[in-house]
């Protein structure tokens, strides 16, 4: 762990496949990164109209006020100052609600007015002043940043993509309007994508778009700076023409611009470097059109998509193998081979906050006519599972020696193995009887596909087959996974949910049902009270993996026949509901580990390595700047 404040705690991941790079393919990720953190401030802005400026006051006072550091105000302070970095803003990144600071408004004051004259930052008048210490210290200003429910969800909503005086209606009409008379509706470009919808003096609406000689113009400047030098280092000519179409798209700010690239993106797969830069996601806009700005950069993980590609050449002896009846297997059988990358650099909506998997682009018909790019960021997922190791979870959860051994020892790996057969394998297996209507199975569809998918991870996982081809480190390797997966449908998934409250996502009914089945169905594993507390005991792993056959066959009876009974029965009798009296005792061990519900990322630092001549000879990375260093850096050079 490297810092821990609220809710947070911040991680720091490794990028090693950056070491095995030519001096070339280095300077492309160096320049791509680059252009990853200049976009920065566009996020801040598009959080909310403030962010900025109450940034500038709060970095202002952390670097120059004379005010006492030795108090409890100045501790509650840096707490405040650390979220909104955290959140780029003044609302917590999740929950979008505003950030209640434990200073008081007078401290702030005093603070402020103890930063010497000579050294207050240029940027901020002493009426912005006040009015900052207003909004961040008064509750009812500004409260949420995305608001979902209510009668006009943009008056709600504190993000800054509309005009204050810009109603949710006029809004919509406004876009709708637009959708009416596109010129290919089957092919719709992201409506109102990267802009601002504004008002002008005749109090008509338009559309303020983020482009070189638009919104934010001076900040793409330097992305597409960043890009320009990119390009001279490009690893192949798709990627060169792909850069040339998203400078385009920065210059005009045309949004058919952009799925002309997008779609040129989603079809170079060939190097081995490769990066997102622009706006992207949607959820900080309540109507779901503005897209935040983000940028990151990834290198493939060649080994680790080897295993990958190992699993998807072998997808039809696995289907002919499987458990299932013969009338639900695919005769056809595909894998598809998953792209582990590795994060080189994380920017805008991906920092410090960072998903652990990525599928783009978001525009549909682009999906469904061109396809997707799908990666799983490996050295995340590393660091996750480092801190998970280090927090004392095992210990608390998982007494026995032997099993914490071989799961400390081969756990992280087989948890990715079995991510990799349910994603690569489990998802596409299988096939449904003909004249079944596919969506029989109704709100239980996504519960039954997950545990199919799991089911089948599972069961491979546990095949002498994969030893063989090397893809699990020793031949038992698996009982870690079955253990850990075992643990968290039944036992640790729950402190997860309030008390009294039901099972409702897909993912959490399908391991509760699977781990729930299992422990209700055969004598393989017990749950049983060591020192009063509840311990899972697995005492026979081979009769536990005929269980999984048993029920990955039922399972994909149900999905291939469209067993509507079948599936509710299964669901609300395994997944759903869940004993209280174990689900307080879970609440109640985790709470006592302490551990930050939310985490984030610091990023490395990669610096331009030249000999005597000035010529770069290198590019070194660094892991060791902290938490406010790299905020503060950020602030000053992005
Ligand atoms: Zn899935």
């Amino acid at each position: 762990m490297e810092i821990r404040f609220a809710d947070i705690e911040l991680l720091r991941y490794k990028v090693p496949a950056f070491e095995t790079l030519s001096l070339r393919d280095k300077l492309y990720t160096y320049h791509l990164a680059q252009a990853s953190l200049y976009g920065r401030d566009i996020l801040w802005d598009q959080n909310g109209k403030y962010n900025l400026q109450i940034r500038y006051l709060l970095e202002n006072i952390l670097q120059y006020s004379t005010v006492s550091h030795d108090s409890v105000q100045w501790q509650a302070f840096m707490t405040y100052l650390r979220q909104v970095w955290f959140a780029n803003g003044i609302h917590h990144h999740y929950s979008t609600d505003k950030f209640q600071p434990s200073f008081t408004r007078q401290w702030l004051t005093e603070a402020w007015e103890a930063v010497p004259a000579d050294r207050r930052d240029a940027r901020l008048t002493e009426k912005d002043v006040a009015r900052l210490t207003d909004i961040i210290t008064n509750p009812d200003i500004m409260p949420k940043r995305v608001c979902q429910k209510g009668d006009d969800l943009l008056k709600g909503s504190a993000c800054n993509y509309y005009d204050e005086s810009i109603t949710q209606k006029e809004a919509e009409e406004y876009y709708a309007a637009q959708k009416s008379t596109a010129a290919n509706p089957d092919r719709p470009v992201m409506y109102g994508m990267n802009s601002r919808l504004e008002r002008d003096k005749d109090g008509k609406l338009r559309e303020n778009t983020y482009c070189m000689d638009g919104l934010y113009g001076s900040k793409i400047h330097l992305i597409v700076n960043e890009l320009e030098t990119a390009r001279t280092y490009a690893q192949t000519q798709l990627q060169k023409k792909n850069i040339d179409l998203l400078l385009e798209f920065y210059r005009t700010g045309s949004l058919e611009k952009f799925d002309e690239y997008t779609i040129s993106w989603v079809g170079e797969t060939e190097g081995s470097i490769d990066f997102v830069n622009g706006f992207t996601e949607v959820y900080g806009d309540p109507l779901g059109l503005k897209a935040s700005w983000e940028g990151y950069v990834n290198i493939l993980d060649r080994e680790a998509t080897q295993r990958t590609e190992i699993i998807s050449n072998n997808a039809q002896w696995f289907e002919d193998n499987s458990p299932v009846d013969e009338r639900f297997k695919r005769k056809d059988c595909r894998g598809v081979t998953a792209r582990v990358v590795q994060a080189a650099m994380l920017g805008g909506d991906l920092y410090p906050s960072s998903a652990i998997g990525i599928n783009l682009p978001n525009s549909n018909w682009i999906r469904a006519v061109h396809g997707s790019k799908s990666v799983t960021i490996g050295n995340l997922t590393e660091a996750y599972s480092k801190a998970a190791r280090e927090s004392g979870f095992r210990e608390e959860f998982i007494p026995d020696k032997d099993i914490r051994h071989i799961i400390n020892m081969y756990g992280d790996k087989c948890d990715d193995l079995h991510t990799d057969l349910h994603e690569c394998l489990g998802h596409g297996s299988g096939q449904i009887l003909p004249g079944v209507d596919a969506d029989a199975l109704g709100v239980y569809a996504s519960t039954i596909e997950e545990a199919r998918a799991d089911l089948f991870g599972l069961y491979y996982i546990a095949d002498a087959r994969m030893y063989e081809l090397g893809l699990t480190p020793t031949p038992d390797a698996w009982k870690a996974n079955y253990y850990t997966y075992m643990m968290n449908g039944i036992m640790t998934q729950l402190v997860r949910i309030n008390p009294g409250c039901d099972i409702e996502e897909a993912h959490m009914r399908n391991r509760a049902l699977i781990g729930n089945w299992c422990l209700h169905n055969g004598n393989a594993m017990q749950l049983v009270k060591e020192n009063g507390k509840t311990v899972l005991r697995i005492s026979d792993y081979d009769a536990l993996r005929k269980q999984v056959a048993q029920l990955l066959a039922e399972i994909q009876r149900i999905k291939s026949t469209g067993d509507a009974a079948a599936a509710r029965d299964i669901v609300e009798t395994y997944g759903v509901r869940i004993d209280p009296g174990l689900h307080a005792e879970m609440l109640q061990r985790y709470k006592t580990l302490d551990l930050a519900p939310y985490k984030g990322f610091i990023n490395p630092v990669y610096t331009l390595v030249r000999d005597n001549d000035g010529n770069i000879t290198d590019v070194a990375v660094d892991y060791t700047e902290t938490y406010d260093e790299q905020m503060l850096r950020y602030g000053r050079d992005y």
